[in-house]
């Protein structure tokens, strides 16, 4: 194999020592099996485990195999940018490490790319081995992120997807700092189509996703791409002042017609907490705004990297 890759399979592990030697065997299977010259980039996310070690094990048993390691924990997102950025030529797959994605999948998506599909993503039937709260927490979050994003963004679909030549020069040209990588696939738009599958439960380890991980995510997607929240607050400000405009003719009516014997001190109070509350709302929500355009504003990159081992048998890639 002395053509560069036409297909390059992404993987972001981290801590994922127990999972990868489970895993590239039967991906090596999948992808012997398709008429393609291909390149497996495995970019190991500053893991605190064996990972690298045992990505040079496969490294050494299958010249299909490169590895990226970044200089510490960026994330998925980083990682997965930083996978993607080294796809210099041909079509990208994107894959978990920890095998929820079927490798075996992947015959069926680049039969899709070659009827001309720009971006062929997995969408989830069921997430067998996730709590109930999981589920329930993502189903909520796809329902308001629809609601509030103009970008359409697909539900239940995770970064399992296959990604064409002129959907990555897409990608490639969106430079913001916070990744949110479901939204920035679906912005880029081109030809896409949901493949529905079977999400399985892990080979090995466990999530590094939690409950605190998934909630900063979808604040992450949620001012990401929309700005409805800060026109929700000017609202919000608009209905309460009307209301006290509203409470204050009310009272003015109602001391002229019974006259004011001083009472009202709960009212008072309430209303100066209740005002206090939406402020602080306000306040907050522009904070969030305001907070991520000052990490865009700095212009960091998006990771470093540490060690770079181009594939044995891709050739002329040694950035
Ligand atoms: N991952 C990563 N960096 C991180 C966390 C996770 O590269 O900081 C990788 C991980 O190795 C796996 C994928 O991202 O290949 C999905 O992670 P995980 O299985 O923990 O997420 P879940 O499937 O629960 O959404
Ligand atoms: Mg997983």
């Amino acid at each position: 194999m002395t053509s560069p890759p036409e297909l390059t399979v992404v993987i972001a592990a981290f801590n994922e020592e127990a999972a990868l030697p489970l895993l590239h065997p039967r991906l090596r299977a999948v992808l012997d099996g398709l008429d393609l010259a291909t390149c497996v980039l495995y970019v190991d996310d500053g893991s605190r485990d064996r990972t690298w070690d045992v990505l040079g094990e496969l490294a050494a048993s299958d010249p299909r195999v490169a590895r990226l390691r970044l200089s510490r924990n960026f994330g998925k997102e980083a990682a997965l940018t930083a996978g993607l950025d080294r796809v210099h030529a041909g079509a990208a797959l994107i894959l978990d490490a920890d095998g929820q994605d079927p490798p075996e999948l992947i015959t069926e998506f680049v039969a899709r790319w070659r009827e001309g599909w720009d971006d062929v993503h997995g969408t989830r039937l069921e997430r067998a081995g996730e709590g109930w709260f999981k589920r329930a927490s993502a189903h909520a979050f796809y329902r308001v992120i629809g609601r509030l994003s103009r970008t359409p963004i697909p539900r239940d679909t995770g970064d399992f997807r296959l990604l064409s030549r002129r959907a990555l020069d897409g990608l490639a040209q969106l430079h913001e700092r916070q990744r949110f990588m479901k939204g920035l696939f679906a912005w880029v738009g081109y030809r896409q189509l949901s493949v529905p599958y079977h999400r399985a439960p892990r080979l090995a380890g466990r999530s590094q996703f939690g409950f605190w991980q998934l909630w900063n995510f979808a604040l992450e997607g949620i001012t990401g791409f929309s700005t409805v929240p800060l026109r929700v607050a000017m609202y919000l400000g608009l209905l309460t002042a009307m209301l006290a405009f509203a409470f204050g003719l009310f009272t003015i009516a109602k001391t002229l017609l019974w006259g004011d014997p001083v009472r009202g001190y709960p009212t008072l109070a309430t209303l100066i907490v209740f005002l206090g509350g939406v402020q602080l709302i306000a306040l907050g929500v522009i904070g969030e705004y305001l907070g991520r355009l000052y990490l865009e504003v700095k212009q960091r990159p998006l990771y470093l990297v540490d060690d770079w081992q181009p594939a044995a048998g891709a050739s002329g890639d040694r950035t």
